[in-house]
Parts: C-alpha cells; sequence; structure tokens
C-alpha cells in the first residue's frame, strides 16, 4: 500500500484545502497557524509556522494530524503544546535544513531557542559550544531512558520528556566533565534531534541505552573506555551515521 502525498515529505500546500487557525503571539512571535485538510485522503492536519524577521535560516513548521475533535475550539496559542503532545509530527523549514522529517517532543518555536540552536554550516566545534551550553543546566537531573523498537525517550524528573526516533540518530558522542565525584560528569550525546538530546550516564536504564547502542554498526566501544577513564572534560564520538 502506497501512503497517501501527505504523509511522506516534501509537501505541496496546492495538496491541501488551507484554512487559517490565527496568529500565536505569545512572547513576541507570530506562529502562524493553518489546519490543512488533504484533498486526497480527507487528513487535518495542524500546522504551526514561525520565522524571525532579519535572522536568516529562522523559518520552521511542525504539521501534526488531528482528529475533528482535537481541533475543536482550539486556539493558536495552544498549538505549540498540542502538537508536542502528539506521539510524532512532521518538522521542517530553513532553521533545521530539511524538508520534512518525522519528530516528537517539544517544539522550538522561540528566538531563544534560535540563538541557541547549533549552527549546521558552521564549523563542529560550535556544535559542541552549544551542546555545551546545556548540559551544565541538567547536572542534577537523572531521568529514566526507555526504548522500544521505533523510538528512544528521556523522561525526566519533572515528567517532561524527550525522543528521538532511531532512524533520525545521526551521531553518538560521550561527554566528560569535571563535575565528579559529586555532580554527573558523563553524559551520552544523541544527534538527531534539534537540540541533542543529552542523556546523563547515570540516568535508570541507561546500561539498555549502552546495549542498544553498541549494536549500532561501527559503534566505537573504545570510545567509552577512553571516556570512562578521562577525569578531565572532553568529547568522545561513538557513532555517525554512514
Ligand atoms: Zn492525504
Amino acid at each position: 500500500m502506497t501512503e497517501c502525498r501527505c504523509m511522506t515529505p516534501p509537501f505541496d500546500f496546492r495538496d491541501y484545502d488551507i484554512e487559517s487557525l490565527g496568529i500565536d503571539a505569545t512572547n513576541g512571535r507570530f506562529g502562524n497557524v493553518t489546519v490543512e485538510t488533504c484533498k486526497r485522503c480527507g487528513a487535518q492536519w495542524l500546522r504551526y509556522f514561525v520565522e524571525y524577521e532579519g535572522m536568516p535560516s529562522s523559518g520552521r513548521w511542525y504539521r501534526g494530524l488531528m482528529s475533528p475533535e482535537m481541533l475543536l475550539g482550539l486556539t493558536p496559542d495552544q498549538v505549540p503544546a498540542v502538537l508536542a503532545g502528539l506521539p510524532w509530527y512532521f518538522y521542517g523549514g530553513s532553521y533545521f535544513q530539511t524538508s520534512g522529517q518525522k519528530g516528537c517532543g517539544p517544539l522550538f518555536v522561540d528566538l531563544a531557542a534560535h540563538r541557541a540552536k547549533p549552527d549546521r554550516a558552521a564549523e563542529t566545534s560550535q556544535r559542541r559550544d552549544a551542546v555545551g551550553a546545556v548540559w551544565p543546566q541538567r547536572v542534577d537531573l537523572v531521568g529514566e531512558v526507555a526504548l522500544d523498537e521505533l523510538t528512544l525517550s528521556y523522561i525526566l524528573p519533572n515528567g517532561g520528556s524527550r525522543c528521538l526516533a532511531w532512524s533520525d540518530l545521526r551521531a553518538v558522542e560521550i561527554v566528560t566533565t569535571d563535575a565528579g565525584p559529586f555532580g554527573e560528569d558523563v553524559f551520552w550525546v544523541l544527534f538527531g534531534a534539534e537540540p541533542p538530546l543529552i542523556i546523563p550516564q547515570s540516568a535508570h536504564n541507561s546500561d539498555a541505552l549502552l546495549a542498544r547502542l553498541q549494536e549500532l554498526p561501527g559503534f566505537n566501544s573504545n570510545a567509552i573506555i577512553a571516556a570512562m577513564s578521562s577525569t578531565a572534560p572532553g568529547r568522545f564520538p561513538c557513532w555517525s551515521r554512514a
């Protein structure tokens, strides 16, 4: 069975009847919300688009599959949370440098998130800086890892969660900091989500994560040994998609 065009990026606006739901002005952003009904299969997609004037490559959109009940009474400011609560959505735009990928979890729609976002076109070291700016705030977090066939999830102690489809995983690194022995000092950094998924080694079920990662073709287990014996801050690339 072939899937409808509305399930396979890139998307073409001509395939939809488009209805505007309005503008989300939260935090000074101007998120443009539309409901797009597929002319072929009738599926209803809730689309959120935002970009920042004067910021090149800031355009980003998310689109998630809705039931008519979910759309009932929906206001534009609720849409980022509604999309974030879906099992998955498509996202894309110049900010993500993709014409459409599956993702899930929180939406990055604010300018602050734009500034924190690693610039893919820039040096790898900049990406590393961007990651480094994220993890020190998480030293008190432990959380739990959950794995299934398709997805890796990291559930935070506050109940929030982030997830990453195995098919989107691009690279794996271990980051060590000098916070030990009293702080968390070893982190998994999983590239493929925006921002990268950062999981402390002390997270519950991280042994299962390690076992699963070691099944990746070409995974460098020596990097783990090097990371574990390191007492200084460092980065240990373990795997990247060929
Ligand atoms: Zn369709």
